[in-house]
């Protein structure tokens, strides 16, 4: 009966479903079916044939405190039942979504005290961007407009947030990047252009790299910086030694408003509760989703900073309320999850757990792999962690395209029931898992990871 059913669901799947970031041909013809997950339970899930994974990468970076937690179910449940929505327009709010805002504002950074609530990472960054750009206009700079973000960052993948995104395949055939957002260079230091130089020698080059466009686009023109901490689905790639400390200065000096994006390593994933922290950043936006609810339910948010948010009190004093609104900003049951989401990754100490058994699973993985004739580079921070192919190790040439190696290994690790992701910036195979890893967990991803990069050839 579960077998039939399966068939059916599988049928439906290729008729009727349009996917997200997926070979829709090779879907639809059945070449590419994806896994049907009925169950999750902590750091696994389970498929509807019964098949069991360690889910290395906590569904997309974001089911961080695990699945199937009691205390955020039943806070669902109960939100759904008492009031399932309310708005949040003009003033109006709802006991979880100003409880969240609390909380959210109590744990941001000491000069971050107001937070706004949308649904998604890409919808939080579009709300960044216009409050960036409204924050220019009550300041009488409409010339202030330009964005800058970076070759290899991921922001999202609507209109302006797939500009922000330095990733060609969200580029392509889709006519983006749309003015006037710029990118700059990745730090990444492993795929520098110019081998010879050290890293402390590549930081200055991303340095100068970024003064020099603006000073070509004229400083009066460039209104933020958008940039993740640590790179994500770019490939996973910790900021060089340095490299805030010798951006943050560039962007002070030329009044350009910094937006860390930590969809990612907001809320624990580097071990500390926002990632600003971790690389000791001064933003003045903080973009939030993932980890926010860990995934229960929906919900991201923009946080800014004290010196944004007096511009903008004063901008709806002399012009009335902020023409900027979704009908989810706030969802109640999004909020609800968000609360007990905060106060699960408390009572567990969870953030330190990510900083901890995160640092003994790169630990293992650089001593297990690093050395491999066919691993460029074993890195990570926190509860990330990345491996990077070649071809050839001391050249760092690339494998073809065609032999997507990245996905092989993916492949192979999926017959040890290990879950990880086949980063779409290259050959790199990435882990995020969720913060309750444990140490024997994290030991089993590492060897079915060794089985996997030998099976992959
Ligand atoms: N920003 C970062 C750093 C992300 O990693 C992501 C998603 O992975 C986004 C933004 C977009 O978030 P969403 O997919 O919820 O729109």
């Amino acid at each position: 009966d579960d077998a039939r059913q399966n068939d059916q669901l599988g049928q439906w799947d290729r008729d009727s479903f349009l996917h997200p970031s997926t070979h829709l041909g090779q879907h639809a013809r059945g070449e590419a079916q994806g896994r049907i997950i009925r169950t999750g339970e902590g750091v696994y899930i389970e498929d509807r044939d019964g098949q069991r994974w360690l889910d290395g990468f906590a569904g997309l970076y974001c089911v961080n405190v695990g699945y199937g937690r009691q205390e955020i179910a039943d806070a669902i449940a109960k939100q759904a039942q008492e009031l399932a929505y309310y708005h949040a327009y003009v003033g109006h709010g709802t006991e979880a979504s100003i409880t969240l805002a609390k909380m959210v504002t109590d744990r941001a950074p000491d000069h971050m005290n107001k937070v706004y609530f949308g649904l998604s990472g890409s919808d939080a960054n579009e709300t960044n961007l216009k409050l960036v750009w409204y924050y220019n206009n009550i300041r009488g700079l409409p010339r202030k407009k330009k964005i800058i973000s970076r070759w290899r960052g991921y922001h999202g993948s609507g209109l302006m947030t797939g500009s922000l995104t330095g990733l060609p395949l969200f580029h392509d055939k889709f006519d983006l990047p749309l003015s006037p957002i710029l990118h700059t260079t990745a730090p990444y230091f492993y795929r520098r252009d110019n081998f010879e130089q050290n890293e402390a020698e590549f930081v200055a080059q991303c340095a100068s790299d970024l003064e020099e466009m603006i000073e070509r686009e004229g400083a009066d023109t460039i209104a933020a910086f958008w940039a993740e901490p640590m790179l994500g689905t770019g490939g996973i790639v910790p900021a060089p030694t340095g490299y805030w400390e010798a951006i943050q200065p560039i962007l002070d000096k030329h009044d350009i408003l910094l937006v860390a994006d930590e969809v990612i390593t907001g809320f624990g994933r580097l071990g500390t509760m926002f990632g600003s922290e971790h690389y000791g950043m001064k933003p003045d936006f903080i973009t939030i989703a993932k980890g926010l609810t860990s995934a229960y339910a929906p919900l991201s948010g923009s946080i800014v900073s004290d010196k944004v948010w007096k511009v903008l009190e004063q901008g709806t004093d002399e012009n009335g309320p902020l023409g900027h609104g979704w009908t989810y900003s706030a969802h109640p049951i999004g909020a609800a999850a968000g609360v007990a989401n905060l106060k699960l990754l408390d009572e567990l100490n969870l953030v330190q757990n990510a900083g901890e058994v995160g640092t003994y699973l790169n630990r293992r993985m650089k001593e297990e792999l690093a050395d491999h004739p066919h691993v460029g580079e074993v890195r990570g921070e926190g509860m990330l962690c990345a491996v990077e192919f070649v071809e050839d190790r001391a050249r760092r040439t690339f494998y073809d395209p065609s032999r997507k190696i990245g996905a092989k290994v993916v492949a192979e690790l999926a017959k040890s029931h290990v879950i990880g992701r086949a980063m779409p910036g290259g050959d790199i195979l990435g882990f995020a898992p969720p913060f309750s890893l444990t140490t024997d967990e994290a030991d089993r991803i590492v060897e079915a990871t060794v089985k996997a990069v030998n099976g992959a050839g």
